[in-house]
């Protein structure tokens, strides 16, 4: 494998960023009504090197201001407030935030427009009849009156949740992006690259491509139901536009890696100085897969499409959350009350949005990290993202298997070698099915060896069934999970055995 070359920018390229960096996009996005986008970024280069405690007054005083806008102007909260018997005034530290009740999704799906200010909601019909897809801007949105847009996000059960935007939870999302590239070295206006999903993401075509090109330096390329056709015209493109940053949901980033493998094709021309990975977690075996192929660094993005950003893998491997703009809580699931480890994700929106989300589980386990981080950085930190709830596996002992496991088992060290991919499905009755493409490697041997060590782990509680197959098919939303729970659907709990 080639070492990538250094590659100074030449005189109109420094131009060309600068201007981008400091004038076209944020000009272009403060007319989307997405303000204040690079005052915000360098308040976030400061903010970030406050000590812990400065961070999390920071966060208090913001909480007290979106807990007031909450009970103000959001029905669903002032009447959960009133039922609670609880004002914003009661919450006096963060650790108070617990009396509120956490948000579900099915909260979200049952009572969508309940949780829009009430200022907003002749601007809700606007929306849900707009006829642009799911995530694009209102032009002009800033001088206009009905400035939502419309959004959806699935989850691995496939019910998809509607919510809201007008520009404030999109302009924090560009924030964060582009404190993550000044953490690499990157800054505002560079060349990028972005795979994103087309159903909920921007297809931009003809003049929406060439100005989102020529104003934001950034080409879009295809991010969902990708097949070689779809990654030979990516890399053609690749080729021509030279981004310093390729941007993509994780599956599209390793599927792209793949078939550069696979083709031998030379990238070295176009070599991205980052890769940022997003939409899904990215596992070990992946993130070595991308820096192998690519020779850069690969970050991460943790969040969701509902909330944004809330974490970002900084240079030295941490999971920083976005700590000005987020409260991050863990809770505590069956069996560890008052121990610690692992717990569900509560996300809490500091900045006041038409649909805020407060204490919302978006769905994933994960663990606390120490903050303190090579990088000097005080933002707290997640130590591990463990899974969604449902692709966390509980064994009768009570152990948590998490997809990591799997991709220990599978990606790692020999095995790496003879299986291409996997696919892991929990089924009743104590089965797991591994779905497998194989490599000319694979034999007898390999799934012999497999099974033992599975028997190691599960003390043969279960029964694990091999398939192999050609392709692993991504699902409707165009995700391509590592782990599929058929015995109960992620909002339910940990998928747990059931007793032999
Ligand atoms: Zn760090």
């Amino acid at each position: 494998m080639a070492v990538q070359e250094s590659s100074p920018l030449n005189l109109i390229d420094n131009i060309n960023q600068f201007l981008v960096g400091r004038i076209s996009f944020p000009a272009v996005n403060f007319v989307l009504n997405r303000g204040d986008i690079l005052r915000r970024y360098h308040e976030l280069l400061a903010s970030e090197l406050y000590s812990q405690e400065a961070l999390r007054e920071l966060q208090f005083q913001k909480l007290q201001a979106a807990l007031k806008h909450a009970s103000t102007w959001i029905p669903f909260y002032a009447r959960r407030f009133k039922d609670i018997g609880l004002a914003p005034e009661d919450i006096r530290t963060l650790e108070d935030l617990r009396l509120i009740p956490p948000l579900d999704r099915q909260d979200v799906i049952n009572h969508r427009l309940e949780l829009v200010d009430t200022r907003c909601h002749d601007s809700v019909s606007i929306a849900d009849r707009g006829r642009h897809q799911p995530g694009l801007p209102v032009l002009f949105a800033k001088f206009r009156r009905h400035k939502l847009v419309r959004n959806t996000s699935t989850g691995s059960t496939g019910s998809p949740t509607v919510f809201y935007d007008d520009g404030t939870t999109t302009a924090l999302n560009w924030v964060h992006e582009l404190r993550l590239k000044h953490w690499f070295g990157i800054e505002p206006g560079a060349k990028e690259a972005r795979m994103t999903g087309i159903s909920t993401a921007y297809s931009a075509t003809g003049m929406r491509r060439s100005v989102r090109e020529c104003f934001w330096n950034q080409m879009i390329l295809p991010g969902v139901f990708l097949s070689d056709r779809e990654y030979q015209f990516s890399l053609r493109k690749l080729h021509k536009f030279k981004p310093r940053v390729l941007w993509g949901a994780t599956p599209a980033l390793t599927g792209l890696a793949r078939y550069i493998q696979r083709t031998n094709e030379d990238i070295a021309p176009c070599r991205p100085e980052l890769v940022i990975s997003w939409a899904a977690p990215l596992y070990e075996h992946e993130k070595a897969l991308l820096a192998e192929v690519f020779q850069s660094p690969v970050t991460n993005l943790y969040g969701s499409r509902e909330v944004g950003h809330i974490a970002m893998l900084c240079p030295h491997g941490s999971l920083h959350v976005n700590q000005e703009n987020y409260i991050v809580e863990l809770e505590e699931t069956g069996g560890n009350e008052g121990k610690g480890g692992p717990g569900k994700v509560l996300v809490t929106q500091l900045n006041s949005s038409p649909m805020p989300f407060l204490r919302y589980r978006i769905g994933d386990l994960a663990e606390l990290g120490p903050s303190a981080c090579a990088c000097g950085r005080s933002l707290g930190v997640l130590k591990s993202i463990l899974g969604r709830f449902g692709e966390v596996f509980k064994t009768n002992d009570g152990r948590l298997i998490e997809p990591t496991f799997w991709c220990l088992a599978f990606m790692v060290g020999r095995q790496s070698q003879e299986v291409e991919r996997f696919q892991v499905i929990y089924r009743p009755n104590n089965r797991i099915l591994f779905r497998i493409i194989r490599r000319p490697g694979y034999s007898e041997q390999t799934e012999a060896d497999l099974r033992s060590l599975m028997d190691k782990h599960f003390q043969s509680s279960v029964q694990f069934d091999f398939e192999y197959v050609s392709e692993i098919k991504p699902q409707p939303s165009g995700k391509c999970p590592i782990v599929l729970n058929e015995i109960e659907p992620e909002e339910k709990g940990l998928a747990e055995l059931q007793s032999t």
